[in-house]
């Protein structure tokens, strides 16, 4: 997959709420939900992204869209969870 290819993180009914990017934590390269401000549709996505509502690296639970109301967990993935308690031990 090319590094710069964008990586949508979407709600059920294609709304894009967010991309996932990979970012260094403690050496460790691991995932990150970029998550949007609102959500914008996925067929008609604008030139600009739109600002950043913040940055989730570890879970979040229920995170709205917020075109249609529904919610998407977002759950790291082991390689996170290591690099987050290789931060704090
Ligand atoms: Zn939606």
């Amino acid at each position: 997959m090319p590094a710069n290819e964008r990586r949508f993180w979407i709600c059920e009914h294609a709304h894009v709420m967010g991309e996932i990017k990979s970012i260094v934590v403690n050496g460790r390269t691991v995932r990150a939900l970029m998550l949007y401000e609102r959500s914008v549709y996925f067929n008609e996505l604008p030139a600009d992204i739109p600002e950043l509502r913040g940055k989730v690296i570890g879970s979040m639970d229920a995170i709205r869209c917020t075109i249609c109301g529904r919610t998407r967990d977002w759950i790291i993935g082991e390689d996170g969870m290591q690099a987050l308690l290789s931060r704090v031990s």
